[in-house]
């Protein structure tokens, strides 16, 4: 058996994940403005599909955009400024990529873990475990 036999083995065994999930997607950001605060209407349904802890994500965004800000009563956030969709967006996609995907398998199945003051984040897909910034 040679190595492209060997190969193609390989292929042939590696389990078919597409279609077994649902593809993990952010929702859009529904922002509006009110005066001088940027309203982020369906933050606490962004905050659940990401599976994450809203106070977490608010702080993120707040170092992210470089503003202050607060969830109201409403669970929406309210942050000080103007700022656009996409920008907002941008922000929530890079949460996801460091706090919420996967580095090595790129899948969203993972937590976190705490380690002498580090924060982890633990894939249980592949067992990868990968330092944050948080
Ligand atoms: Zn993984």
């Amino acid at each position: 058996m040679d190595y492209d036999d060997m190969l193609d083995r390989a292929l042939d065994e590696t389990p078919d994940i597409e279609g077994s999930s649902d593809r993990f997607e952010v929702p859009d950001p529904e922002v509006r403005q009110e005066g001088n605060v940027s309203v982020y209407e369906n933050f606490q349904n962004t905050c659940d599909v990401l599976g994450r802890e809203d106070d977490h994500v608010m702080q993120f965004l707040q170092n992210e955009l470089g503003t202050s800000g607060h969830i109201d009563e409403s669970g929406r956030a309210r942050l000080t400024g103007e700022f656009s969709v996409r920008r907002v967006s941008n922000a929530v996609d890079e949460y996801a990529d460091e706090f919420v995907i996967c580095s090595e398998c790129g899948l969203p199945d993972t937590h976190f873990e705490r380690e002498g003051g580090v924060l982890l984040l633990r894939c249980e897909a592949c067992g990868a475990r990968s330092a944050t910034s948080g």
